[in-house]
């Protein structure tokens, strides 16, 4: 065995060990924060559209708020919303950490308060608004059935004549 293999061995065991003393709590909190930024619920959303024939800008900065997509010619902004950030009601994606609950909590009820002020901001301007829970988004990616019904969901309210609905 070479020296690199060793070296690569030992680095191996090394993390198998560090994998070990993070509790179950903290592991699945890690995992969560790697398969959100490898999967983006928003460009999952995206390709589905965009497959669907519907062209759209994304973070649009004359859209209040960036939308992560607004089709111009359907006047809809969607957002795709991170559970946990955008406080989604009663989902369990969307615990409070145990440690630094007032540093949570400010930044909560900021980022809550920011999205109403946007909600306003759009229907104020006569677009439509659509947001997508990220705990919908994920079921989706998991059953081609579920993926279907609420791509169905997303489509008929883009064509509708509603203002505002959410996915969830
Ligand atoms: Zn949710």
């Amino acid at each position: 065995m070479d020296a690199f293999k060793v070296r690569f061995l030992c680095a191996r065991g090394r993390r198998t060990l560090m994998a070990d003393i993070v509790s179950p709590e903290k592991r699945s909190q890690n995992m969560s924060a790697i398969r959100s930024k490898n999967t983006k619920p928003e460009v999952y959303l995206r390709k589905l559209l965009f497959a669907q024939g519907y062209r759209y800008r994304i973070a649009d900065k004359s859209v209040p708020g960036h939308p992560d997509i607004f089709l111009r010619k359907y006047n809809t902004a969607i957002f795709v919303n991170g559970c946990f950030w955008h406080r989604h009601p009663d989902c369990k994606y969307a615990y409070t950490p145990k440690s630094r609950v007032e540093f949570w909590q400010k930044k909560f009820d900021d980022n809550v308060q920011r999205d109403a002020v946007v909600k306003a901001e759009l229907l104020e301007r006569g677009i439509k608004l659509l947001t997508v829970w990220e705990c919908a988004i994920r079921r989706m990616q998991r059953d081609k059935i579920e993926e279907e019904r609420a791509l169905a969901k997303i489509i008929f309210f883009i064509k509708s004549n509603e203002k505002n609905t959410e996915i969830m």
